[in-house]
């Protein structure tokens, strides 16, 4: 494969891209692989490798002489990555793939306010480092929240649930103790960015959906994650249920998907018919414990989310559905519902290929996601050349 073929030759940022897939190539490799020559692939190397981005070492033979090969060291830097929920964070350290090397969950309270909030986060790391990785540098920290986000400033846009934090420069206090780049973004969308890249890579369309508390989604478009104008793509719990009737939503309308499918609303349905549930965790306990009540409930509301998402899927066209958070333990009693619904009201082309699946990262999709926006932010050419140059 030429990479550019008719373009300008490969800067170093380019050629580690093409080496962060962990393959370890020759100097020849990596000439035939991107048309330099290979006086230019040795310069770009000789960068790479100065910034420890890149180690090499004599083990593969070609012609009866060694010759070194070349490999992406993701241990070079370390990012320091949080996804903080209304209730709880995970806290890690990650290397350059986004793997987390050490990460904890801790319990908090988003509306103890950002100073409180971003102290403790703060704590945490230092710790995690010093006991961890001390002397590795720090090549960038990023952050999920539990509400909307400028993702170009790092700022939360009136976030329903978490008061004193509208506004705030979250990158400005982290950065005064941390002098890296900083980004933050809404827990759903890094959810779907962790969600792709550590488990669904080759996907280039894909939907994650969060149903717990609340309903919200993460759109993967070409590969990238597609925030929207202002960073509210993907807002799905509130657009209008079909069913939604007139049960009021904490948004302020009436008929909200959230309203009726997400995990307190079905708890309230239980609870009205006699059962003993109250959050998210009661209706999965229901459900898994055989009560055709909550199964019925919880199909019902698959069926709610269903509907909205065969709008999404025909404008959206995606090859995957993640279906994800504290509602998906409930297991395949919600995706039926999904399934049900999607595929009874989409055209036959758009379901073609598509398929409707649990999450796979699971609890640690977030925090995954978190460091992986850092990763794509550092490690992408246009930033990693202005370094390096
Ligand atoms: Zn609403």
């Amino acid at each position: 494969m030429n990479l550019r073929q008719n373009a300008a030759p490969t800067s170093p940022g380019e050629l580690l891209g093409l080496l962060r897939d962990g393959q370890a190539r020759t100097r020849a490799e990596l000439a035939t692989q991107t048309g330099l020559a290979r006086s230019t692939v040795r310069l770009r190397l000789d960068a790479l490798m100065h910034a420890g981005l890149v180690t090499g070492g004599n083990d593969a033979v070609t012609g009866g002489r060694p010759a070194s090969r070349f490999v992406f060291n993701a241990r070079a830097r370390v990012v320091l990555a949080a996804d903080v929920g209304a209730t709880h964070a995970t806290v890690a350290i990650a290397d350059l793939t986004g793997e987390p090397l050490t990460m904890e969950r801790l319990a908090l309270d988003i509306a103890d306010g950002p100073d409180a909030v971003l102290g403790l986060l703060i704590d945490i790391w230092r710790r995690m480092r010093a006991d961890r990785v001390p002397t590795v540098p720090i090549a960038g920290v990023g952050i999920g929240l539990p509400g909307p986000v400028e993702h170009s400033t790092g700022k939360p846009t009136h976030p329903p649930i978490m008061p004193g934090w509208n506004g705030y420069d979250v990158p400005a206090r982290i950065a005064a103790e941390f002098a890296v780049p900083v980004l933050v973004d809404n827990e759903v969308n890094l959810m779907a960015l962790g969600e792709h890249v550590r488990c669904f890579p080759d996907e280039a369309h894909m939907v994650f959906v969060k149903v717990a508390t609340g309903i919200g989604s993460g759109l993967i478009s070409n590969g990238q994650l597609h925030r929207g104008d202002v960073g509210a793509a993907g807002d799905l719990g509130h657009i209008l249920a079909p069913h939604g009737g007139d049960v009021r939503c904490r948004c302020g309308n009436s008929g909200c998907l959230e309203a009726v499918a997400s995990g307190p609303a079905i708890a309230a349905k239980l609870h009205a018919a006699g059962l003993d549930a109250t959050n998210n965790a009661d209706v999965v306990a229901l459900v898994q414990a055989g009560s055709p009540i909550a199964g019925q409930a919880v199909r019902q509301a698959g069926r709610d989310i269903g509907e909205v998402l065969a709008a999404c899927v025909s404008l959206f066209n995606p090859s995957l559905i993640v279906v994800g958070g504290a509602l998906a333990e409930a297991g395949e009693m919600l995706l039926a519902g999904v399934r049900e619904s999607i595929y009874r009201r989409s055209l036959p082309l758009a379901t073609e290929r598509l398929r409707i699946v649990t999450s796979r990262a699971g609890a640690n999709a977030g925090v995954v996601g978190a460091a992986s926006m850092v990763v794509q932010h550092v490690l992408s050419p246009s930033v990693l050349d202005r370094e390096l140059a």
